[in-house]
């Protein structure tokens, strides 16, 4: 092979994988009710100048802490499925007894700027964005224990018992969805947990998925 041919090659895989990586990447996180997915988005955007985080729309009530806008646009139904049939949304589902939905816009625009986008979404929105996203990164977070799980869903104090254990039932068709997700993290240690997620979200930069070459 002549000296130009081998750099035009050369050329063309660097430019084309640069191309890719300059686009943002969607990172889905889902997990069972306290497992901690509220936590590690949080600690993850002020680590990661480059991530930004959806903020969902939901019909749940808010409560104590969570701020509008913030954690979710708490909405009313009819404003829920007036936006479902505008088709503001990229997937929406009911979880928990309640509806919750990825905004479109805000996704497009930060792809399309180079920024990751953090989703903390169901499974279900999960499964859902894999289909249209499958470039995305796919984690799911669980606790090192149902001991564990219950003692932290609780010293949260955010739900009532009602509510407890309702996502303690869901955990079991949850978990069917495991095998939809890329990677799998325990959520045992804080820091060890936010290690392991910032090196998988760096490395998926730079892996190469069949279609690249
Ligand atoms: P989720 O968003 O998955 O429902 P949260 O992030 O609200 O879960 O976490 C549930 C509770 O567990 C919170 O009180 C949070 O502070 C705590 N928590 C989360 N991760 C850890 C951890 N690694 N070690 C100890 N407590 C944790
Ligand atoms: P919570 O009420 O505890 O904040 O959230 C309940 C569940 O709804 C969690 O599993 C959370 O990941 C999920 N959820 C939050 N936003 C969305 C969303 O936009 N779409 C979907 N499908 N699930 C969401």
């Amino acid at each position: 092979m002549s000296e130009l041919l081998l750099r035009n090659a050369l050329n063309n895989i660097i430019k084309k994988f640069t191309k890719k990586t300059q686009k943002g990447k969607v990172i889905v996180i889902s997990g069972p009710s306290g497992s901690g997915k509220t936590t590690l988005c949080r600690e993850l955007l002020k680590r990661n100048k480059n991530l930004v985080f959806s903020v969902s729309y939901t019909t749940r009530p808010k409560k104590n802490k969570e701020i509008d806008g913030k954690d979710y646009y708490f909405v009313s139904d009819d404003k829920f499925f007036k936006m479902v049939e505008k088709g503001e949304f990229i997937e929406w589902a009911k979880v928990h007894n309640y509806y919750y939905a990825t905004p479109k816009m805000p996704l497009i625009k930060a792809i399309n700027s180079g920024k990751d986008i953090l989703l903390d979404i169901d499974v279900q929105g999960g499964k859902n964005i894999k289909k249209l996203f499958p470039d995305g990164i796919f984690i799911f977070v669980l606790p090192p224990s149902l001991k564990v799980l219950k003692e932290r869903i609780i010293s949260r104090r955010r739900d009532n018992s009602k509510e407890i254990s309702l996502r303690l039932k869901n955990i079991l068709k949850e978990v069917k969805y495991i095998k939809f997700y890329d990677y799998l993290v325990i959520n045992d240690d804080l820091e060890r947990t936010l290690e392991i997620l910032n090196s998988i979200i760096i490395s998926d930069k730079y892996r190469l998925k069949g279609e690249f070459l």
